[in-house]
């Protein structure tokens, strides 16, 4: 496992007008859960159907229908539980809360709140120069997505997409413990790659398939050390949450927003009310969308069509099981593997394809030379073209032939940067390219010495200056590599140089 010898970061401090201030942060993150059917009906989750195509009778609420949970739904809330190192509640039961939408037809909504699934977990939350955050997560429950509203399409009229409506969400509530906009942000990230490891989420926040509720607070410094060692929310300030935000940038942004508001409120002798309030990126704004006092009154309670969810030990068990190599485990063994830096080992393990396709060329070879090809050469490459890695036209195993050849010295560094070229807008194998286009290093001191004698001789005037001067020799030096098409090793170039102008 990798090494904790993380320094926690500070909190962020806003400066009032007064005092200074730090900032409190808790997020509660719906994931979509990767899934083809919906929580309790058979209806498909595709994205981007045709709208109310996949709806069936039970998520427009017809009556007489009865939801059948979705057992794929459920490992995966717990394969997500496991992978945050959570408790598993073997059982769990389902309430209902209920409320009027338009976009909920069955006026109420099907959720877990006083058994979730998932209880308390983890997630490490690095955020560069050896400092992270342990992030607490509270619990995760499950339960039904909404369905959506559209009031763009026509000037009088709303219509309403049913296509989401009883779609599988894990809540995952963190406690309040991150202290700046950036570990908020970092928060989601981590969470996101950890799910996208574990195949329970896409984390794809443009389509909605994953978003975040943010609740901040604000309070003196000293005040959060105090909740710390008490768990007394009392120490801290009163809190508002803003609601579904889906983007990285906007859930910083909208925290920085949200703290200014209430420190000056609080400076100037008001109270922060307990509210919902929605970010308005346009204006840099938060703006108040339900009151505490106006909150809908939910009325929960235990969904009468469901009996109480009960799991087995061994099933987790199994689960536990077949969990894939996680974020942290993979980073750990790159750099012990491997030899990689911490940050190059962080880039390489973003993602689960890129991890794949990075140790089959790093297997057997030089682990850090394969770490600068990958990192600087193909993912600098397919940047430029908006490719990923699962798309790259340089397979793991041309790449590593292309590492062979410069760590055999076949090839110089330089031809090498020419030959991923071919190799990625042609294809083929780098050793053959080598081979028929006559690529290979010219190590053969013989050929070097003549090349070196030539141009000694084609050029008095500039070996008295070198002489004179000795940092004129890379004069030479060039003259070389150009005469033999960049293809002198030029180590040996260098040297013979040197010699022959007794330098
Ligand atoms: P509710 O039941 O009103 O949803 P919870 O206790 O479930 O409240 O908390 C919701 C979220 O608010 C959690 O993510 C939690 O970490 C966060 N939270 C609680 N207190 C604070 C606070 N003082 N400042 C910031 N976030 C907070
Ligand atoms: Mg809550």
């Amino acid at each position: 496992m990798l090494d904790l010898t993380y320094e926690s970061p500070k909190a962020k401090t806003i400066a009032g007008a007064k005092a200074d201030w730090e900032l409190v942060i808790g997020l509660e993150v719906h994931a979509q859960v990767s899934s083809n059917a919906k929580l309790f009906s058979g209806a498909s989750t595709k994205f981007g159907a045709e709208p109310n195509s996949n709806v069936a009778f039970v998520d427009a609420a017809m009556p007489g229908m009865l939801p059948v949970i979705n057992e794929y739904c459920i490992e995966q809330t717990v394969r997500t539980g496991l992978g945050l190192k959570a408790e598993i509640n073997l059982r769990s039961a389902f309430d209902r809360k209920n409320y009027f939408y338009p976009d909920l037809p069955q006026g109420y909504q099907i959720s877990q709140l006083y058994h979730p699934i998932v209880g308390e977990g983890e997630v490490l939350v690095e955020l560069g120069n050896g400092m992270a955050r342990l992030v607490r997560v509270e619990r995760i429950h499950m339960e039904q997505d909404a369905g959506k509203s559209i009031h763009d399409m026509d000037p009088n009229m709303s219509f309403v997409d049913l296509n989401r409506t009883g779609v599988a969400l894990m809540e995952i509530v963190s406690r309040p413990d991150m202290r700046s906009p950036e570990e908020a942000a970092a928060f989601v990230t981590k969470l996101r790659q950890i799910l996208r490891y574990l195949g329970t989420c896409d984390g794809n926040m443009q389509n909605g398939n994953m978003r975040a509720d943010v609740n901040v607070s604000i309070c003196q410094p000293g005040q959060y050390e105090k909740y710390q060692e008490t768990q007394d929310f009392s120490h801290l300030g009163t809190r508002c949450e803003i609601k579904n935000m889906n983007s990285m940038r906007f859930i910083q942004q909208a925290i920085e927003v949200e703290a200014r508001r209430q420190i000056s409120i609080v400076e100037n002798g008001g109270k922060v009310v307990q509210e919902t309030r929605l970010y308005d990126p346009d204006k840099g704004e938060t703006r108040s969308m339900r009151s505490k006092e106006e909150a809908h009154d939910y009325r929960y309670f235990p969904d009468p069509d469901l009996l109480p969810l009960e799991i087995e030990q061994a099933w987790v068990d199994d689960i536990a099981a077949s969990l894939p190599e996680l974020p942290d485990a993979k980073k750990a063994r790159f750099i012990g593997d491997f030899g990689l830096s911490d940050y190059d080992a962080s880039v390489l393990t973003a993602d689960v394809d890129s991890a794949a396709y990075y140790e089959a060329v790093a297997q057997g070879r030089d682990g850090k030379l394969a770490a600068n090809w990958v990192i600087n050469e193909l993912f600098g490459r397919l940047k430029k073209e908006d490719h990923d890695i699962t798309t790259s036209p340089v397979s793991p195993t041309q790449l590593g032939g292309i590492v062979d050849l410069i760590t055999s010295g076949d090839i110089s560094g330089k031809i090498a940067k020419d030959l991923f070229e071919i190799v990625y807008t042609t294809g083929g194998d780098p050793a053959e390219i080598v081979e028929t286009r006559g690529m290979k290093q010219v190590t053969d001191t013989g050929a070097i010495e003549a090349a070196v004698d030539e141009i000694i001789a084609a050029n008095p005037a500039q070996v008295e200056k070198a002489k004179a001067n000795p940092k004129l020799a890379g004069w030479f030096v060039g003259q070389v590599m150009k005469a033999t098409g960049g293809k002198a090793n030029p180590k040996a170039v260098n040297q013979i140089v040197s010699r022959k102008l007794s330098l």
